[in-house]
């Protein structure tokens, strides 16, 4: 999204993944940046006062005065749009749990059919935004199950539930005005405009800011409808998002490897890239035989470290990245994608047995990182490229195999030094 914020989905799978996206202003799988929660103090009287000192900026901002009335006249809080909000903290899925649900042979299914539906748009699509059509079906597949989920709250009464709660206040009244330009452009009704909880809206759940930005009438009705029974616009602003994000026509999002015996997991990481001829010399193979796809410089990527199903990654994987930040997500896009393309199920399993670190315990890590000499750089739950990188350097110093894998495991590790 153009403003890179964060978001939260109250999409179909009940993800919670906190993320750097169009759509979702919440928390996420791998970690989260989440403020501690506190009483939730927005009374319904306190919303009033917020809307009426709000109506001074967004006048100043631009908004006609009718529009406004129109809009928020009879905006509401929402009690469980902050219930939602706050509930994210704690909970974090691990990557097989996310991709046994993104990627269900249901979902593939249906995938499979919808593409088929609207097979002649998506081609169009492709042809003019250069994004394969099983990336845009997976994309829409994952954020509204093709269209059946696209949410139905209220978009103005949630961001303004969320814009007067001040924990992200800032963020969500940027969303609020967007959503108000949108209105007063007239592009949709307040009536129409629905969503999730955290202001995502219709089949690829845009936030408003990022409408504004991207979206696109591609039935060339003169309106772009994201929130009609119809999908096309929406289809194709996804798309649209992706390109101007720098989506590489032709290049793959990725493509599950088998690591060799011995393989130097330091390598791992979006930090190291290679071209994938590099990769094969060093006995980086692909899963399902055949040589590594072109695509430039790639990074591995071992989401549940030695254990678990590696990747080889290329730029494609940090545009997906736009729409979600987290690792699970664009591993869920991609591998959704191939399966709507054909290809079969990943070849390597999971360490199912573990858990996922709680936030509680992701601060913890960090710490003790840190009062160990392997400096993650931010305290924040949020097991990024420092953090991966301390937890690689830590493991390395420790004879442990340096894949920067997060487990509980780990954490009694770094206690009991
Ligand atoms: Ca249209």
């Amino acid at each position: 999204m153009t403003t890179r914020a964060r978001r939260a989905i109250g999409g179909p799978l009940a993800l919670l993944l906190l993320a750097a996206d169009p759509h979702w202003a919440g928390a996420q799988t791998g970690g989260t940046v989440r403020p501690q929660a506190r009483p939730d103090r927005v009374s319904t009287a306190d919303l009033t006062t917020w809307v009426g000192e709000f109506r001074m900026r967004a006048l100043a901002a631009g908004i006609d005065a009718a529009t406004f009335e129109r809009a928020l006249s009879d905006v509401r809080r929402l009690p469980d749009v902050i219930r939602r909000d706050r509930s994210q903290t704690e909970f974090t899925k691990t990557i097989w749990d996310y991709l046994d649900a993104a990627v269900s042979e249901l979902r593939v299914s249906n995938g499979r059919r919808a593409i088929e539906r609207h097979r002649d748009a998506l081609i169009a699509i492709e042809d003019r935004y250069g994004v394969p059509k099983e990336i845009v079906a997976a994309i829409w597949g994952l954020e509204s199950s093709y269209g059946a989920f696209r949410g139905d709250i209220p978009t103005l009464s949630a961001l303004a539930t969320l814009a007067a709660d001040s924990r992200r206040g800032a963020f969500f009244e940027e969303q609020l005005l967007a959503a108000l330009r949108i209105l007063q452009d007239g592009e949709t009704t307040p009536a129409a405009m629905r969503g999730s909880w955290a202001g995502a809206m219709g089949h690829t759940q845009f936030m408003p800011a990022s409408y504004l930005e991207h979206a696109v009438d591609f039935d060339g009705d003169g309106r772009r409808d994201i929130w009609g029974d119809a999908p096309l616009d929406a289809l194709a602003s996804a798309a649209a998002y992706l390109a101007a994000n720098g989506w590489t026509k032709g290049q793959p999002w990725g493509v599950e490897v088998i690591l060799p015996d011995g393989f130097d997991y330091r390598l791992t990481g979006e930090r190291v890239e290679k071209v994938p001829s590099d990769w094969a010399a060093l006995g980086v193979r692909s899963a399902t035989g055949g040589a590594l796809p072109e695509g430039g410089p790639a990074s591995i990527r071992v989401p549940a470290g030695h254990e678990g199903a590696a990747f080889l990654t290329f730029a494609n994987f940090r545009v997906l990245e736009a729409y979600n930040t987290a690792d699970a997500y664009v591993i869920g896009v991609g591998h959704l994608a191939d399966r709507l393309a054909g290809a079969p199920p990943l070849a390597s399993g999971w360490p199912r047995g573990d858990r996922a670190l709680t936030h509680g315990e992701r601060i913890e890590l960090q710490e003790r990182l840190r009062a160990a000499g392997f400096d993650p750089l931010k305290i924040d739950a949020r097991i990024g490229p420092d953090t991966l990188d301390a937890i690689q350097r830590w493991q390395q110093a420790e004879g442990l195999v340096p894949d920067g894998y997060v487990d509980p495991d780990l954490l009694d590790r770094l206690r009991s030094r």
